[in-house]
């Protein structure tokens, strides 16, 4: 597939080339194993320095695991966790997080736009506190949301109240939380702990790695021995240098920041093009690197026969996904493509 035809998704994309050189970097020498070579260090120093107080990191292989992990170690398998009907963790990770926990159950909220809203989680948090229903224990934001939004640092203190209200730990799913502090321009501080988040899952997958997410416990109680539940299911990489260093290529000048920034300049660009073409809408705003866009059913047909290749599994519209390898030329071409198919 050519590269310059898609805009499928972000996971689409390759390994960007700071990474790139980092894994080769670590690939000079001998190091000890599962996790406690130079670079495993560094990269969790550099987490720690990034988010500017002392958490708990651990890396994983990819979301699902990150995920389902994280809210295992938040309650018991007789808790219930709260989260939007569109979250990843509901309707992509196959009962993952129920599995991991060994059957907490998952409670669906609302709110437009992908987001949960405060009203909602009280409402669900509230509906029952009987012995027969599992008990509320945490609340989980995906941010950016999977409808490509994001959540304020307000609404994000909004939310926390009602979460102190009702006792309830804060898991942030960030499979594109780069791109949410590119967008929002604030510490990445100021949407986690400083809001209440208790544990993070920070992807470098859809920033610019092969693989490997970082479990960032803010909340460093919930962390209590998150290393034997990493290896039991089976998490922990014996060459863990393999992920972390490539880490260090992200951490080091800020790169994540700059892919992020670029995968959401690359998305505006594209957004601002389609605004106003004849029969095409946006289904929500555009605040991230995806594009959440209604397309006649005869125009999206042939966009794909001329190689484009996009989904529409996620919000039942067109999801166009851009990433650090996407190029203007790349944008360009898609909506010149576009505009002789509605022009
Ligand atoms: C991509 C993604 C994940 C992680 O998915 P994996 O395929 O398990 O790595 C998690 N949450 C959201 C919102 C995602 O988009």
């Amino acid at each position: 597939m050519s590269k310059s035809e898609q805009f499928a998704s972000d996971n689409y994309s390759g390994i960007c080339p700071q990474a790139w050189a980092a894994m080769a970097e670590a690939n000079r020498s001998d190091e000890p194993a599962y996790g406690e070579d130079i670079w495993t260090q560094r990269a969790s120093d550099g987490l720690r320095a990034l988010f500017d107080t002392d958490c708990d990191v651990y890396f994983v292989f990819n979301g699902t695991a990150a995920n389902s992990l994280a809210l295992a170690s938040i309650g018991q398998s007789f808790h219930s966790v709260i989260c939007h009907e569109m979250a990843h963790i509901e309707n992509d990770e196959c009962g993952g997080p129920e599995y991991a926990s060994n059957g907490a159950k998952l409670l669906l909220g609302h709110g437009p736009d992908g987001k949960l809203t405060p009203a909602s989680i009280e409402q669900l948090v509230t509906k029952r506190s009987d012995i027969h229903f599992p008990k509320p224990k945490a609340l989980s934001l995906t941010q950016s949301t999977e409808l490509g939004t994001v959540y304020t640092p307000e609404e994000l203190r909004a939310i926390r109240t009602v979460a102190d209200r009702h006792k309830l730990s804060i898991h942030m799913d960030g499979a594109r939380f780069a791109n949410a502090v590119a967008a929002l321009d604030v510490h990445p501080s100021e949407i986690t702990w400083k809001v209440g988040v208790d544990v993070l899952c920070f992807s470098g997958t859809k920033n610019g790695l092969a693989l490997g997410e970082a479990v960032v416990f803010f909340n460093r109680k919930l962390a209590e021995d998150f290393e034997w539940r990493c290896k039991q299911a089976g998490q922990l990489a014996s060459k863990m240098r393999f992920i972390s260093a490539p880490w260090c290529g992200l951490l080091a000048d800020n790169v994540w920041l700059d892919n992020a920034r670029h995968a959401n300049a690359c998305a505006k660009r594209l957004a601002d093009g389609l605004v106003g073409l004849p029969g095409i809408e946006l289904r929500h705003p555009r605040q991230v690197n995806g594009v959440f866009v209604e397309l006649p059913e005869l125009v999206q047909t042939a966009l794909r026969a001329k190689g484009w290749r996009f989904y529409n599994f996620i919000g039942g519209c067109s999801r166009l996904v851009c990433s650090w390898s996407t190029t203007d030329a790349q944008v360009d071409k898609f909506l010149s493509d576009l505009r002789a198919l509605v022009l």
